[in-house]
């Protein structure tokens, strides 16, 4: 069998546990981080399709990401160990002459394989009329472009499988949250609360500031976006991405202590504090089971 289809055909549904109790709010915890080691969590969820098809056609996978960038990561790892070409069109050109100054996540990416790009971050930023980028692009014949984050149909049909394994529980969830930078993740768990008819609220957590065009993005990517009763909370992102606070960093330490569960600093403990500050705000006259959708990005703890 193909070496891709018998990978995901091996993977187990990843496992889902218990908390804490918050005034009658039942918290518990989908690990997804437990999927794999390096295509972690969402990012191997974002990828699943699209590796098939590219394995299928045998096209080399480009995409685009920052130094820190868990899907860029993911991407590496992906075409490492399905032996897939892969290239990485990194922002920040003075990153090419000086190595030295590469993030864990670029040197993990470069050893593994993937051929990067470093291009201005005014290229970066139009990427579609940059001639810089295309001239990039062309040098690869076949190839799949992946959007910035991994964020495409193919990968609202992965995130979609986390809501098949949460309805195999049985177990009945009022509310599922869940971090958002794209917004390819919510969009997928929409359309996966939808297929599985399941009556579960979803809540989205931004982790960058001010990006208005999210729920549009999410309602472009998601079928099932009006069955759903699903929003965005906008007070989590503590100033915008990668941004942090005493606040945040003390109550990861706490959280990861308490749970002995790892959370990284950019998406999983933003939404972790959202869930608890919002259980410790609501009303305790009303039992509910609130699952929170750990989505990995270990990879980027430093
Ligand atoms: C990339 C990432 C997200 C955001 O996913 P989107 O689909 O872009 O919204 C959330 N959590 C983790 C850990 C990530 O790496």
């Amino acid at each position: 069998m193909n070496l891709i289809t018998d990978f995901f055909q091996r993977l187990a549904p990843t496992p889902i546990r218990y908390l804490t109790t918050i005034n009658r709010k039942h918290l518990y915890i989908k690990q997804d981080y437990l999927n794999h080691s390096s295509i972690q969590g969402n990012k191997l969820r974002k990828l699943k399709y699209t590796l098939l098809e590219a394995a299928n056609q045998q096209q080399t996978l480009i995409s685009f990401g920052g130094a820190y960038s868990n899907h860029i990561a993911a991407l590496a790892a992906a075409g490492y160990i399905f032996h897939l070409p892969t290239v990485g069109i990194i922002r920040g050109e003075e990153l090419a002459a000086q190595p030295k100054r590469w993030s864990k996540t670029l040197i993990t990416a470069y050893q593994q394989g993937m051929q990067l790009h470093f291009v201005s971050r005014a290229a970066y930023r139009n990427k579609q009329q940059s001639t810089e980028i295309q001239a990039i692009i062309q040098q690869y014949p076949a190839h799949q472009l992946i959007a910035e984050g991994g964020s495409n149909h193919q990968s609202v049909y992965g995130s979609m499988e986390v809501m098949a394994e949460v309805a195999a529980t049985q177990k009945k969830f009022t509310t599922l949250f869940a971090a958002c930078g794209t917004g390819g993740t919510v969009a997928g768990l929409i359309d996966g609360v939808a297929k599985q008819c399941l009556c579960c609220q979803i809540i989205g957590i931004p982790v960058l500031k001010g990006n208005d065009d999210l729920t549009k993005d999410i309602c472009q990517l998601s079928q099932a976006h009006q069955q759903v009763n699903w929003h965005l909370n906008p007070h989590y992102h503590f100033g915008g991405y990668a941004k942090t606070s005493a606040k945040l960093s003390a109550f990861q330490q706490y959280f990861e202590q308490q749970f002995q569960i790892p959370l990284d600093p950019v998406y999983t403990a933003k939404l972790c504090y959202a869930v608890f500050d919002l259980a410790a705000n609501a009303p305790d006259n009303h039992t509910e089971n609130w699952l929170i959708y750990h989505s990995g990005g270990l990879q980027g703890r430093g």
